[in-house]
């Protein structure tokens, strides 16, 4: 029988959720409901010293906002729980006690200095074959010694002792068959001096304890595959090892090598799902949500990062990416990162979606800006005459505010210079002429007929008369944007821009 599908995101809850993070959950999510699977977040919070607090309600929150729910999690329970590292403590060491009994690790005592010490004496020391005997662990210290610094509470690490000349290898659902060489792999800690085990320990143990059928994470864990395989074996597990895929890096826009925050900052785009901010300096990352992008263009564009389905369609739902993902479809190759690329993907997004759907967040916006906007009718108007201009969601306040306030300022030198008596004459004419009830192209119509009696070209006035009621150069249809202002406020405009065209 088929095992069960059973896949986890497990992130360290460190800082801001890079992009890289989010696509990693994502595959794991649409690999998970494509197989009617369950999809695991599980928190790898061993490491104390990298705790940061906020840091894990944070990645549950980015998560949500992409609709990316799981099944099981530290906020939801499940069968398999605790699902925080952190909490499953005391059931680690037995591993690391069994995996010493059986030879394959070993206690290590050496102290920080006698490790720095190490490290000034041997330039790119590892603590591995080649020095392993030469340090104070049970390797080299005789049963009774060992004994006593344990009964001593003596502060220790356990490593795992990497064997000679093997070569372990597995097949990666993206990359194929890969191996690795034990010569070349130093003796990581796996159990730390606080009793918390290391990431290599804790995930291995935890795939197995929680029924883990495939992993996908990031390529940067490749260099980790042989520990956890021999980690599997030793342990005695070995034909259940989950089925691994590294997922290609998300590169920087030239292509040369990953996307870093600070790759973000120098060039002006955000690299986290959610803005952050690091509670020790006070300092904000502005992230995607935040500049502005709707959670279903975030999605899209993260899942293109690596993979197509074949064709050229790139618009795609939630429901859609569970239906057509295939692993099979996952390049190999770095995935460069094009900031105006993901622009796009939210400029179709948003002109996808119903003014329905956006009013909420639009009046929002607003909102930020210290105004209220009451008439969703009038709103939905707006939203529909505009949306197709708005790259981003916090575009829709500078693309839309004189919808809703008349323009504080004229950009006079676009009309200035080509102004005239006449036309002052026709605007006057047209003002005293608007009707209620007029449709669009009943403005228009009118518009033109009388430029034709003032002998005017309309095409000269489309732009003072858009300047009147916008303030510059910008928006949609100039008759749409005033019959939607209506006919008093259009009058009001007109008359104010008249004083100030003078
Ligand atoms: N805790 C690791 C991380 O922060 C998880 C790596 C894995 O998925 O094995 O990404």
């Amino acid at each position: 029988m088929e095992k069960k599908v059973r896949v986890r995101f497990a992130p360290s809850p460190t800082g801001g959720l890079h992009l890289g993070g989010v696509r990693t959950a994502l595959f794991n999510y649409l690999f998970a409901k494509k197989h009617n699977g369950t999809f695991i977040l599980r928190v790898e919070d061993t490491d104390q010293t990298r705790f940061v607090a906020g840091a894990e309600e944070y990645i549950a929150s980015c998560l949500a906002w992409c609709g990316i729910h799981p099944d099981e999690s530290p906020e939801l329970g499940g069968e398999f729980g605790p699902y925080r590292q952190s909490e499953r403590k005391p059931g680690y060491r037995k591993y690391a006690e069994q995996l010493i009994a059986d030879g394959y690790a070993y206690y290590a005592f050496d102290t920080p200095e006698e490790l720095d010490a190490k490290r000034k004496e041997i330039p790119n020391f590892l603590y591995g074959q080649a020095s392993r005997m030469g340090m104070r662990n049970s390797l080299t210290l005789s049963e009774a010694e060992v004994a006593a610094l344990l009964a001593q509470n003596m502060p220790h690490v356990v490593r795992i002792k990497m064997p000679e000349d093997e070569n372990v290898s597995f097949v990666d659902m993206i990359r194929g068959h890969v191996s690795f060489d034990t010569n070349l792999v130093d003796d990581k800690v796996l159990l730390k001096a606080d009793g918390m085990p290391t990431y290599h320990l804790a995930v291995v143990a935890d795939d197995r304890a929680m029924q883990i059928s495939h992993i996908f994470r990031g390529e940067e864990w490749l260099p980790s595959a042989p520990i956890h395989i021999l980690l599997w074996r030793y342990l005695g597990w070995g034909d259940e090892m989950p089925k691994w895929a590294h997922l290609p890096l998300i590169l920087k826009p030239d292509g040369n090598g990953k996307l870093s925050k600070r790759d973000g900052d120098r060039l002006g785009f955000p690299v986290y799902a959610q803005s952050w901010t690091d509670p020790k300096t006070g300092d904000t990352t502005k992230g995607f949500r935040e500049l502005g992008f709707m959670p279903e263009a975030f999605v899209n564009l993260l899942a293109m990062l690596g993979w197509n389905d074949g064709t050229d369609k790139e618009i795609f739902t939630l429901p859609e990416l569970i239906e057509s993902f295939s692993i099979e479809r996952v390049s190999k190759a770095g995935a460069k990162f094009d900031f105006e690329k993901a622009k796009w993907y939210n400029h179709e997004w948003i002109k996808l979606t119903a003014a329905e759907n956006l009013l909420a967040v639009v009046k929002e916006e607003y909102a930020a800006e210290g105004m209220v906007l009451n008439d969703d009718n009038y709103t939905l108007k707006v939203i529909d005459l505009i949306k197709d201009r708005c790259n981003l969601l916090t575009d829709f306040v500078t693309q839309s505010k004189y919808f809703f306030t008349a323009p504080a300022e004229y950009d006079l030198p676009a009309v200035k210079g080509k102004w005239s008596p006449e036309k002052a004459t026709f605007f006057t004419a047209y003002l005293n002429g608007l009707e209620d009830n007029q449709s669009a192209p009943e403005l228009e119509e009118k518009f033109k007929s009388l430029a034709a009696e003032h002998n005017l070209k309309p095409g000269e006035l489309m732009l003072p008369f858009r300047i009147m009621l916008v303030g510059g150069k910008f928006g949609p249809g100039v008759f749409d944007i005033a019959f939607a202002l209506g006919v008093a406020e259009t009058k009001k405009r007109i008359s104010s821009a008249l004083a100030a065209f003078e």
